[in-house]
């Protein structure tokens, strides 16, 4: 059901949607669909909510941080269950949503607790002698509109910043992956948060997600998703209420692995860079460039290690891929891995569905990919590995740099130099030496051209949620100098 108000409810239209299992294919269940009529509700119950003398607004901010961390420990203690439903719904392996999303989420909730009490302005004595102040308020009512991938994470990134600084928020689960987000909200009312602080409505994108970022009375909208819809977002929001928007989008990151790098920790890094989370990253090492001189051998091994690569029941312990999250995907990825081959890139593993039942890709390796191929310049978000060849510093950094995204990059070397000099060259929001898909609460993370606007974790996140008030006095006692 749509959550309200800490209560739970039906969808005005009365209609459901389904959502489905990717590993079977069959419907696990109907979900009340929230569009702009529900929309409308929830923005009412958070303003409501984020009223001047309301229990949310008069409440400590000492007290925000309590009940974060009180949300935090809910989440631990029904960790099996969301980490579950997470793979239920989203598909990637239990082992994983266990150790990885649920860890990083209740550190992520202890992590903006930890800010609630500390967020605070300056005072400034401008031109000598008047009084100044800032004040760094919430923004309002906040829009939060996340994936699929990571669908418990994404939740967090978005409600720890925004609920530790004193917004309220409408947020729209993924239509793949809406349970376990419903379920936090039902922890989020265990926990006590006030009703309307917390409003979850699932639905469909062009619906409720178009709702949410056309709406007058939404302050701001947060949104992780394809660089595609980040554009209705900014169009949405310009052509309304000029909301404040921030995005994370897509990325097509270069992982670059120069020849003294220690061959087989970077072909296992390369690997886990690319194939986790079945390729579902928005920071997936998508291009791999490796130096001329050990291409051969690291194509090689790559290709070994994804044909180990274990692929089932996400259920079952060991495997390390299962399905992909939905048809639409599962058809994309094979479209995108059919116009490999045409493009003359060189297959060597995989690049057919696996099984005959569930969104399953094999896991996938093109090598001798060329710079202009749709495999190196489009997203696929899926198994599917591109390795290119570089001969010099210069010439791949130029390469690395000549894409439309700048999400993230890695490098791999021993040469602390050429660590150096490609870090400060590549132009992205992240960069990786020797190490990929590093995630911690405290980092901030988010992306550079049409990567995405700003960003998200660490004390920099906290940006987004907040509007700088400056607060100004003259005293009586001074003459104004230019009067
Ligand atoms: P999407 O961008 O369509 O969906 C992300 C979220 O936006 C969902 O909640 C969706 O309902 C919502 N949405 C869709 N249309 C909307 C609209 N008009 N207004 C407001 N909200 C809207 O992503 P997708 O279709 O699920 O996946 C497509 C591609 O996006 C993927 O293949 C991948 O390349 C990329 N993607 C990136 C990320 C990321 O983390 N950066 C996550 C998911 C998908």
């Amino acid at each position: 059901q749509i959550f309200i108000n800490n209560e739970w409810r039906n969808s005005v239209s009365g209609k459901t949607f389904p959502t489905i299992n990717p590993c079977t294919e069959e419907k696990i269940c109907d979900i009340q669909e929230g569009d702009k009529a529900d929309v409308d509700i929830a923005v009412k119950a958070a303003q409501e909510a984020f009223k001047l003398g309301s229990p949310w607004r008069t409440m400590d901010a000492s007290q925000r941080g309590v009940l974060l961390n009180k949300l935090a420990d809910l989440i631990s203690r029904d960790r099996h269950i969301l980490a579950s439903l997470e793979t239920l719904d989203n598909g990637k392996p239990y082992n994983v949503s266990y150790n990885v999303d649920l860890e990083l989420v209740i550190r992520c909730y202890r992590y903006y607790a930890g800010f609630s009490d500390k967020i605070h302005g300056k005072v400034i004595p401008a031109d000598g002698n008047q009084h100044a102040y800032t004040r760094h308020e919430p923004v309002g009512v906040c829009g939060q509109i996340i994936p699929w991938n990571f669908p418990l994470l994404m939740q967090a990134w978005k409600l720890g910043p925004a609920l530790s600084t004193g917004n309220v928020v409408v947020m729209k689960p993924a239509e793949q992956t809406p349970l376990t987000a419903l379920y936090v909200a039902s922890l989020i009312k265990e926990a006590g948060f006030p009703p309307g602080v917390v409003n979850m409505i699932p639905g469909y994108g062009p619906t409720a997600g178009a709702a949410i970022s056309e709406h007058m009375d939404v302050d701001k909208v947060a949104f992780t998703g394809s660089t595609e819809v980040g554009h209705l977002i900014m169009q949405a929001a310009g052509k309304s209420n000029l909301k404040r928007i921030s995005l994370e989008l897509g990325g097509k990151s270069p992982n670059i692995i120069f020849e003294d790098a220690d061959l087989d920790y970077a072909v296992e890094m390369a690997h886990f860079g690319l194939f986790f989370n079945m390729g579902q990253c928005c920071c997936a090492g998508s291009r791999v460039f490796v130096q001329e001189s050990i291409y051969d051998e690291f194509v090689k091994k790559s290709v070994a290690r994804a044909k180990k690569r274990t692929v089932g029941s996400p259920f079952e312990s060991g495997v390390e891929q299962g399905p992909q999250v939905d048809s639409e995907q599962f058809h994309k990825i094979q479209e995108l891995i059919q116009s490999g081959k045409d493009e003359g890139a060189e297959l060597l593993c995989g690049g057919e569905r696996y099984g005959t039942k569930g969104y399953y890709i094999q896991p996938t390796v093109f090598a001798n990919v060329k710079d202009h191929m749709r495999i190196a310049t489009e997203e696929i978000f899926g198994p599917v590995q591109q390795i290119m060849k570089f001969k010099t510093m210069e010439e791949v950094i130029e390469r690395a740099n000549n894409t439309t995204y700048g999400l993230a990059a890695a490098v791999f070397t021993k040469d602390l130099n050429t660590a150096i000099t490609v870090s400060n060259s590549i132009r992205a929001g992240t960069i990786w030496v020797n190490t990929f898909n590093s995630f911690t609460s405290m980092t901030p993370f988010g992306g550079y051209k049409m990567s995405g606007q700003g960003r998200e974790l660490g004390e920099y996140g906290l940006a987004n949620y907040t509007e700088v008030k400056c607060v100004k006095n003259l005293p009586n006692l001074y003459i104004i100098p230019w009067v």
